[in-house]
């Protein structure tokens, strides 16, 4: 198939050299080295983006470190609120551009990447709010004598914000939310895969009026995220990313004692009861694992399908992914794109060569989609009679492949929802309410969604049991994270 390519370049890639964004300039890496990044759908070259390194890695936090010790920090809550605002609105204003940026690093249809557009206005005037909202208690105390006892609320200091590739403009919107709110400054890490709309994000920022040096885009390798971890410079360190990186993370930042919060991988089970809502829970259940290629943490991987429906249900839910529209992510009726790199690509493909060794069964899918071998393009792909021991049943694949299994009653699949070292999403689908209540109580997952899948509002807190992670990113306390507590004590004898 033809492909809609250069067509609607965003202007910031006339330029082939992408710097970074050190103290309010684009610059390039102390180095002078560079790396390069191509459209998965294609191939094509999009950028050079300059590679940073140890002494970029000094510049940045020496940099964040600045903005945090001037006026940012002892700015009025109203007027950090204002820049926010305004921020909210150039995201909008500007998101045809960030949204294509990542369609094109990425690879996700821009379907897809417009819908973040209502999220991100959402998130960062969610958090703007907060920026007015922090406050210390007066608290009583029973010391001897008469002492007045208060805390104060204080930006934690410099963030190092390091973000995987599957969804990276609302990835750096909600890193910089509660970092602009709280008055931290923060040193943002994009995946090597995807730095561009990170750089078009950070010079919005400055548009907005917040002050140079407040946010700093470091582009570079895992090295560069490995050194923030371990920089005596970085206060706290917010990770989405692999399980694997972040327990060197937790390493890396034990010795200076960083506040870390990791946001991890996930394995997450979809339940559907017999008395669900077919109707609903079929487009539901492909779109839970589908969705961006498989390549969302909480994707809804292993679907359990209770025995009296189980043939029926998956009947229509083969059919259904059949009508998926695999292809060009710059046409508006694609649902998904390819996958973000071709060693992706050859990772997921081992891992459906190996269920059917294993002797999973596939229903739908199985390969690469025919005809389209110049991007990385899987088809949505789903197995049968897996067991729940097979690789394909517990590690996490990212990418466009469901493990479907029989299930006969309550207690039995809610204790295979949670034989999983993950704990990330979980769907419900069931008509009883009893039963939902105590499906939401037994499953050990920092999100359970009933009758739905994968919402997200920046209200409500999302995060992880077990190897998903910890620390809670939206909600009313994800602010706490970048706050310290003083507590101060006054003498009024
Ligand atoms: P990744 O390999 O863990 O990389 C994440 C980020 O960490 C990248 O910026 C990466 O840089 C950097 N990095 C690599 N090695 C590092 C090190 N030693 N120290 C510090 N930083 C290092 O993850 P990914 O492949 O980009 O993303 C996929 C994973 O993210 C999946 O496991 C998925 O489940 C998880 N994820 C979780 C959530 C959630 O909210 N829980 C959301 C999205 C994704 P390079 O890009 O240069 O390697
Ligand atoms: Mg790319």
């Amino acid at each position: 198939m033809e492909m809609t390519l250069t067509r609607n370049r965003p202007a910031m890639l006339t330029s082939p050299d992408q710097n970074m964004l050190i103290g309010g300039s684009r610059v390039p890496s102390a180095s002078g080295e560079r790396f390069e990044t191509r459209n998965p759908a294609n191939g094509e070259l999009l950028a050079c983006v300059a590679k940073g390194g140890i002494e970029d890695v000094e510049r940045a936090v020496t940099s964040a470190r600045a903005a945090f010790e001037g006026p940012w920090r002892r700015m009025k809550p109203a007027e950090r609120q204002r820049i926010m605002l305004r921020l909210a609105d150039l995201v909008e204003a500007h998101y045809d551009e960030l949204a294509m940026l990542d369609t094109l690093d990425l690879g996700a249809p821009l379907s897809r990447t417009m819908l973040g557009k209502v999220r991100a206005g959402a998130l960062l005037r969610y958090y703007a709010g907060q920026a007015t909202l922090i406050a210390g208690d007066t608290l009583p105390n029973s010391a001897p004598g008469d002492l007045l006892s208060h805390t104060l609320k204080e930006p934690i200091g410099v963030v190092a914000a390091i973000n995987p590739w599957n969804g990276p403009i609302g990835m750096s919107v909600w890193k910089a939310a509660p970092v602009l709110a709280s008055g931290c400054t923060m040193v943002m890490k994009p995946a090597e895969q995807t730095p561009l709309s990170a750089l078009r994000f950070g010079e919005l920022c400055l548009d907005a009026g917040v002050p140079e040096g407040v946010v700093n885009v470091l582009t570079g390798m895992g090295d560069v995220g490995a050194a923030l971890s371990a920089h005596p410079g970085i206060d706290k360190i917010a990770f989405t990313g692999s399980t694997g990186v972040g327990e060197k993370i937790l390493h890396a930042a034990a010795s200076t004692m960083k506040r870390v919060s990791v946001e991890l991988g996930g394995k997450s089970p979809n339940v559907v009861f017999a008395d669900a809502d077919l109707d609903k829970a079929v487009p539901a259940a492909a779109m839970a694992v589908f969705a961006n290629a498989g390549q969302i943490c909480s994707a809804g991987t292993r679907l359990f399908v209770q025995r009296p429906i189980h043939d029926e249900f998956m009947a229509r839910l083969a059919d259904y992914t059949r009508t998926i529209r695999v292809g060009d992510p710059l046409d508006p009726a694609t649902q998904i794109g390819p996958v973000v790199s071709a060693p992706q690509m050859e990772k997921i493909l081992g891992f459906i060569a190996g269920a059917g060794e294993e002797g999973a069964r596939v229903l739908v899918g199985g390969g690469r989609v025919a005809g389209m071998e110049q991007g990385y393009f899987i088809e949505p792909t789903i197995f049968t009679g897996v067991a729940d021991e097979m690789t394909i049943a517990r590690e996490e694949i990212f990418g466009p492949v469901l493990s479907a299994f029989a299930f006969d009653s309550e207690e039995e699949v809610l204790t295979r929802a949670n034989a999983t070292p993950f704990g990330l999403g979980s769907g419900v689908w069931t008509r009883d309410l009893g039963r939902a209540h105590r499906m939401a109580r037994g499953i050990q997952a920092g999100s359970v969604w009933i009758n739905c899948y994968q919402m997200l509002d920046p209200g409500v807190p999302f995060g992880g049991y077990k190897l998903s992670g910890f620390g809670r990113e939206s909600g009313p306390h994800h602010i706490e994270d970048y706050l310290e507590t003083k507590a101060v004590w006054i003498n009024l004898d």
